[in-house]
């Protein structure tokens, strides 16, 4: 249930399209139609990625408790994302199919892609990251990157070359307009040295191949390009023109601009009203990717002591827009708030009564300042410690705020029920013994207890009300 209440509140979001912070305006009743560039499915979701979704999942969190209805996809490409996000490189699918020892057919690299679109259905599932409404994929609409790519070439837009079809970024007046190209496109693209290209901006729309990852058109057999699946899918799961279209700032200067280019080209509407970006996450200050091997996964975070929720919990304490520098200690110090916060809501009654009105108002505001959740999640601590509030009150009012930030408050007890049994039954063993040692002042055997859990991989920490168990990180990366 939404409180009538909190519904009215001004909402802004940073367009990166006028590079500032503007009103969000939209008919109630209508629902907001939600675009956000999904995985390419070669490989496992590094936590770089799924920072992505846990913002797109924010903004539609956020606009759900001011009382709209969302439409969300999240695509699956599984076909024509080449290594670089130019035209260059090999196809992402082609190669990690080889490299797994498969034939090239198009029947194996489907069967690819679902591995790998499943794995990502649960990352997002242990984030808590609500199901999209759409989760298409590239290789089920090639008929209709094929009839765009025919409207663009009756329109004049494109022409065709020894190795594909282009998109001609001159006849587009407004090419460019989210920006980034003069910094980084000119850049990349002169280093890539593409001669059959009328211009380095411009983009394949479809890719020749001989192999067999291939379908037939009108213009030779192959594969389309990672940007008209993104704007083909766009528009046939929500319309012509979209409200909100995210991704991460990697996509600003090619793969949205290009988006923009042929989508607007063949519609003669704007594709997108608002375009958002997240920051990037870095790791020793460089940008985690695939490619560069610097990434770790949702479930190397788990196997070092720091749940898919806390990992939330840190992302949220920066703004989207802020490029965040992974290290342990920021990411063990958010798994101990999220284990407080867990500690805290369990301990309180039953929620009981309206949430107040007054905090959840002023939370709102905040989460309607271009999701800033950093202040929201402070408003939820003030509010833990909010002697003043009936707990029962307390405990309502901590889950209305939930509903945005998606750290499963509701089902707090449960979450440290479970985390409780999958200390290894020895280990717990080794610490009751040692709580019992302390208790009688034995500090010798303490200690000699201490090092025996220190070896079987866990740090014991002595508190008021027991003792706490962690896992000590092992990575290969720290
Ligand atoms: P990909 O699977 O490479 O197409 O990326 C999926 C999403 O993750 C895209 O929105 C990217 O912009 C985003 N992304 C990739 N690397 C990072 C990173 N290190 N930090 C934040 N977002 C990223
Ligand atoms: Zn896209």
């Amino acid at each position: 249930m939404i409180f009538d209440f909190f519904r009215r509140k001004p909402i802004f979001f940073y367009n990166t399209l006028v590079k500032s912070k503007e009103r969000f305006r939209h008919p109630k009743r209508k629902a907001v139609r939600l675009y956000h560039c999904g995985p390419t499915v070669y490989d496992n979701a590094h936590i770089g990625n799924l920072r992505s979704y846990v913002f797109s999942d924010t903004l539609r969190r956020a606009l759900e408790i001011n009382g709209y209805r969302t439409e969300q996809v999240i695509n699956i490409t599984d076909v024509g994302h080449l290594s670089s996000d130019a035209d260059e490189g090999e196809d992402k699918m082609t190669k990690s199919l080889a490299r797994s020892g498969k034939t090239l057919t198009l029947d194996n690299m489907y069967a690819l892609g679902t591995f790998y679109m499943n794995a990502f259905i649960k990352d997002l599932e242990a984030l808590n990251i609500l199901m999209p409404h759409f989760m298409p994929r590239a290789s089920e609409h090639i008929a209709e990157d094929i009839e765009l790519i025919s409207r663009l070439e009756k329109k004049g837009f494109i022409y065709k070359t020894e190795h594909g079809v282009y998109f001609d970024t001159s006849k587009d007046k407004d090419y460019g307009k989210l920006g980034g190209i003069d910094v980084d496109v000119k850049v990349m693209h002169s280093r890539l040295q593409s001669t059959e290209k009328k211009a380095s901006r411009d983009f394949a729309v479809w890719k020749f191949s001989k192999d067999a990852i291939g379908w037939e058109s009108p213009w030779g057999k192959g594969y389309p390009g990672w940007h008209i699946e993104c704007s083909v899918m766009a528009m046939h799961y929500l319309g012509k023109t979209i409200d909100i279209h995210t991704g991460g700032q990697d996509h600003i200067p090619i793969h949205h601009n290009n988006e923009i280019a042929q989508s607007e080209s063949a519609t003669g509407r704007t594709f997108a009203k608002i375009w958002m970006h997240n920051a990037f996450l870095t790791i020793s200050d460089g940008k985690m990717s695939k490619s560069a091997g610097n990434f770790l996964t949702l479930d190397e975070l788990e196997e070092n002591g720091v749940s898919p929720l806390g990992y939330r919990m840190w992302l949220l304490q920066a703004s989207y827009r802020s490029p965040m520098n992974l290290s342990w200690e920021a990411l063990s110090s958010a798994e101990d708030s999220y284990t407080k916060l867990l500690n805290f809501v369990s301990a309180l009654p039953s929620p009981h009564g309206t949430p107040d009105k007054k905090i959840v108002g002023d939370f709102i505001r905040d989460v309607n300042d271009d999701l800033n959740t950093a202040k929201a999640i402070s408003k939820l601590w003030a509010t833990i410690h909010d002697t003043s509030l009936a707990p029962d009150l307390k405990h309502a009012t901590i889950l209305e705020m939930d509903k945005v930030l998606g750290l499963k408050l509701r089902e707090a007890r449960e979450i440290l029920r479970a985390r409780a049994s999958r200390v290894p039954a020895d280990v717990i063993a080794l610490a009751e013994e040692r709580e019992e040692a302390r208790k009688n002042k034995n500090w010798q055997h303490s200690d000699v207890l201490r090092i025996a859990i220190e070896q079987k991989g866990y740090t014991v920490e002595d508190r008021a009300d027991g003792y706490k168990l962690q896992k000590n990180p092992q990575c290969r990366l720290f």
